[in-house]
């Protein structure tokens, strides 16, 4: 249903974003994907993505915590692809300290990048999609987005500020044949998440099999990680006909989290 469509999705050479790129690019997208990282590896990951579906696939390296930067990212879809059909949000980082000890650069580069990015690149794809009457726009939020958790306190603002752009946004273009959706996964084993298990098994001496238990074990009562394949697929679900009636949602794959 998307074949031909053109998609920009952010923070792509990596983890959920990579995974989100490669499934619409399956169901036949022409892709824009960007995010940093070594340009043998994201050579690769672009060949792979046109060679195995048959689209185009071109990178772009904007750095999302320079606004400046933003725009050209959406300017080169509109160029090699004559529109931008779908955007997702999806990169973002993290950093995890008591508030009173939290960087403040820290702080500043969370927020561009996991809130404010999400402004520019919306504010730059909807021209296009308005007048096109065409758009679906996907956020990455987190469970973070709508429950805290200790010692996130950049990150849990900027997710939760995302579920309000995204809502602030669906008002905007309800007129339109155009969504704007977030989705709000539980953990998801990438390199983000694979960092703060690191931390908890030095911390208490665990071994890896150990920390990634009791980190799951407290948050999901499912006790396994949700695929970045299962965010994928969310993902298209959000892009294809049966979801043009879901706009404004913020829609948990969380394994059970938020339930309890
Ligand atoms: P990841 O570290 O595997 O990937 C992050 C991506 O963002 C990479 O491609 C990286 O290069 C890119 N990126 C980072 N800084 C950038 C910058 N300045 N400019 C451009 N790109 C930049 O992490 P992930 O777990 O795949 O995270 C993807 C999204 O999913 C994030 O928004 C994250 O908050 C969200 N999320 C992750 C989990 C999880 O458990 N992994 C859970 C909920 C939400």
């Amino acid at each position: 249903m998307l074949k031909a469509k053109s998609a920009l999705v952010t923070g792509a050479t990596s983890g959920i974003g990579l995974a989100i790129a490669r499934a619409l690019a399956a169901e036949g997208c022409n892709i824009v994907f960007n995010g940093l990282g070594d340009g043998a590896e994201i050579e690769a990951h672009r060949r792979a993505m046109s060679e195995d579906f048959a689209v185009e696939a071109i990178y772009h390296g904007a750095d999302l915590a320079r606004p400046e930067e933003i725009p050209g990212l959406v300017e080169a879809a509109e160029a090699k692809f004559g529109g931008l059909d779908i955007l997702v949000n999806n990169a973002g980082i993290q950093y995890v300290s008591p508030i009173d000890e939290f960087p403040i650069a820290k702080w500043d580069e969370i927020i561009a990048i996991n809130l404010s990015a999400s402004f520019h690149t919306i504010r730059a794809a909807l021209p296009g999609m308005k007048r096109r009457d065409w758009g679906r726009i996907v956020n990455i939020a987190s469970v973070n987005g709508l429950v805290a958790s200790i010692d996130k306190s950049a990150y849990v603002a900027a997710k939760h500020g995302i579920l309000g752009l995204t809502k602030t946004v669906m008002l905007e273009i309800a007129g339109f044949d155009i969504t704007c959706n977030a989705i709000c996964p539980g953990f998801v084993r990438t390199p983000l998440v694979e960092r703060q298990i690191e931390a908890r098994a030095a911390k208490h001496g665990l071994t890896m099999e150990d920390a990634v238990a009791e980190h799951l074990a407290e948050k999901h009562p499912s006790p396994k990680f949700v695929a970045a394949e299962e965010v994928a697929a969310f993902v298209v679900f959000l892009c294809g006909p049966a979801a043009a009636g879901i706009n404004g949602a913020a829609l948990p794959i969380d394994r059970g989290w938020l339930a309890r």
